[in-house]
């Protein structure tokens, strides 16, 4: 089997947990199985289920896998693949805890997989550290709670025009909602509110930030768990971005931070919004990059009917048209709703958790580098007022436009890696082509009798 190179198991952004062993922890805290886990280019998360004795070799070794099987642009020729575990990332499960959950990185024939999500972002994070700089992060998920068949909401009485923070459909799925906070709670996430979002069936649970490899897998992990736990209670829960094409989609807005020395580098009292030059340098790099970072944030088919959208049934779309950032003011790309951090509210529930981070951490970081000028805050109701702005960036269409914006896009590609960036590029436009050949029934009701 193959051998790690140490130096690769160092993991950036956490500390200490590369020598515990996790034979060790299975017997102190009675796991009997482990998942060793990791994410696809699709977002996918795929897993081998291992028996706790087995787990020290599997630590050692990883996990085998045949890269070909999923999404991550190899052949079936390729060498198998070894997942090693991060114990740092070791979740066990509240709802089950004889299994203990883990995030791994991928290597073959003894070498990092160039093209695989977290070791995407454990670049970024590198190249950050380089800098003397920690990116912490906070996500809102955002998520609806269907039928068990997707079809539709799971609450029929949720009906409202303006659901967002409705406390009686809230608390109609309590029973869902308290198990999944109760989880986060005992996990010491931090967990903090929990609310009805804008659109009928959908939810919101917020949970504090942190490193931007701990929030990456976090964000993995919570995915899967309001899964698990929807499962249980005989519903289904769904973070598509757009499920239903009359209601508010589902965002998932990151918000961030930057860190030197244990102090927030993008905080500045003397700095408008209390943002510093740092952060005015990054927010500039997100608004440079974003036509190509969308093929990241929003990389779906139908992530472009959250963005770009005509307004919900609730009154707002609350995601983004335009490339623009502002104060304390949902109607733009970017918002700074507090000293010290800023809001990126590009992103949606397709977003896959490593190159969301990663991509975020490229474009600032390409900002920082080239101290690119964010341009003029605008402090207007975008929706109803963006037509006076000239010259206000569009976001990409559709995600053909992402494709091409990232494709020609030197920065991620210098970035995030050229090699990374084709594997993407190929697969993501064979899902665009599967899309373009299915047949509509848009299309038969408009051009059946042209
Ligand atoms: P809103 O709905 O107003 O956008 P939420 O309260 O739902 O905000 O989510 C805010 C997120 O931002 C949380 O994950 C929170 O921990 C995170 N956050 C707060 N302060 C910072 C910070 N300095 N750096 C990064 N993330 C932060
Ligand atoms: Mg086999
Ligand atoms: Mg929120
Ligand atoms: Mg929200
Ligand atoms: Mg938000």
């Amino acid at each position: 089997m193959t051998r790690l190179p140490d130096a690769a198991r160092d993991a950036e952004g956490r500390s200490g947990g590369a020598a515990a062993s996790l034979e060790k922890i299975a017997e102190d805290k009675g796991i009997k199985y482990f998942l060793i886990s990791y994410v696809d280019l699709f977002g996918a998360l795929r897993a081998k289920l291992v028996p706790a004795q087995a787990i020290g070799e599997m630590q050692k070794a990883g996990a085998g896998f045949a890269g070909f099987a999923t999404w991550l642009d190899m052949t079936p020729a390729d060498s198998d693949m070894f997942a090693i575990p991060d114990p740092a990332s070791l979740i066990q499960l509240p709802w089950k805890p004889e299994i203990g959950w883990l995030a791994s990185d991928l290597f073959m024939d003894g070498q990092p997989v160039a093209q695989a999500p977290r070791t995407v972002l454990r670049q970024q994070i590198a190249a950050a550290a380089a800098l003397g700089l920690d990116m912490k992060t906070g996500v809102e998920c955002e998520y609806f709670l269907t039928s068990a068949d997707g079809k539709a909401i799971s609450d029929a009485s949720d009906t409202a025009e303006k659901p967002c923070y409705d406390q009686a459909a809230l608390m109609r799925r309590f029973d869902v909602i308290k198990e999944i906070c109760d989880s986060m709670l005992a996990l010491g996430w931090g967990a903090y509110q929990n609310d009805h979002e804008d659109a009928n069936g959908q939810f919101e649970m917020n949970w504090n930030y942190d490193a931007a490899l701990v929030t990456a897998d976090r964000h993995v992990f919570f995915k899967y768990m309001v899964k698990s736990i929807a499962e249980k209670h005989g519903l289904r829960a769904t973070f598509m971005p757009k499920p239903f094409i009359h209601l508010t989609g589902s965002g998932c807005h990151v918000h961030i931070s930057m860190w030197k020395k244990g102090k927030n580098a993008f905080a500045d009292p003397k700095g408008e919004l209390g943002v510093s030059a740092l952060g005015y340098s990054f927010i500039g790099g997100l608004i440079h990059n974003a036509d190509a970072l969308c093929a990241l944030t929003n990389p779906t088919v139908n992530s472009y009917k959250r963005i770009n959208a005509p307004r919900t049934v609730s009154g707002a779309t609350w995601a983004p048209n335009t490339v623009t950032y502002t104060g304390n003011n949902r109607t733009h790309m970017i918002r700074i709703p507090d000293a010290g951090r800023f809001e990126c509210r590009l992103a949606d529930g397709a977003a896959n958790p490593y190159l969301l981070q990663a991509g975020i951490l490229a474009a600032g970081l390409d900002g920082i580098a080239q101290g690119r000028d964010p341009g003029k805050r605008l402090d207007i109701n975008m929706y109803t007022e963006g037509h006076k702005v000239k010259g206000a960036k569009r976001l990409p269409l559709n995600l053909l436009d992402a494709l091409r914006a990232l494709e020609r896009s030197k920065v991620l590609k210098d970035g995030l890696g050229a090699g990374f960036v084709a594997s993407y590029l190929k697969l993501k436009t064979e899902e665009w082509n599967a899309y373009s050949r299915h047949l509509t029934q848009w299309e038969r009701d408009t051009t059946l009798d042209i």
